[in-house]
């Protein structure tokens, strides 16, 4: 069962992770939780990945479909989805870079002008494309 979220990064602990004492000792006991991982949660994957049972797997899929998310930020995947992932996907982003102490940020915006660029840095390039250069040329002068 798939399920989708607004959020790339959303969690839902079904049950926490707690430390259990047995006599002298502490143990770990492993909560369960549903991980999204880039807005994409599948439980037939983590079913896989965490060992869960047949049991775990069917309470957090109703965990998550009884959730007050569930219908509002979350829901699950339908074919549409898929369509608008690859669409997604196809769009390119801004080509805008900035290096900051040798490290290279990019934009990551989706890219609108024909140049490549996204909408903000597509008006700075347009507005004074020799500016930058020149004042950079004057500062270290
Ligand atoms: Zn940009």
């Amino acid at each position: 069962m798939q399920f989708w979220s607004r959020y790339d990064r959303a969690r839902y602990v079904v049950e926490p992770t707690y430390w259990e004492i047995v006599g002298p000792h502490r143990q770990q006991v492993k909560g369960i939780a549903a991980e999204f991982n880039d807005h994409l949660f599948d439980s037939d994957a983590a079913q896989a990945l965490n060992r869960w049972s047949d049991e775990v797997k069917a309470a957090v899929e109703e965990y998550l479909q009884a959730h007050y998310d569930f219908g509002k930020t979350m829901r699950l995947v339908t074919s549409q989805d898929t369509v608008m992932a690859g669409s997604i996907a196809a769009v390119p982003t801004c080509l805008f870079r900035v290096t900051i102490d040798g490290e290279v940020d990019a934009c990551g915006r989706p890219a609108v002008s024909e140049d490549g660029y996204c909408q903000k840095h597509a008006s700075m390039v347009e507005d004074s494309p020799m500016d930058a250069p020149n004042r950079i040329a004057k500062a270290s002068a």
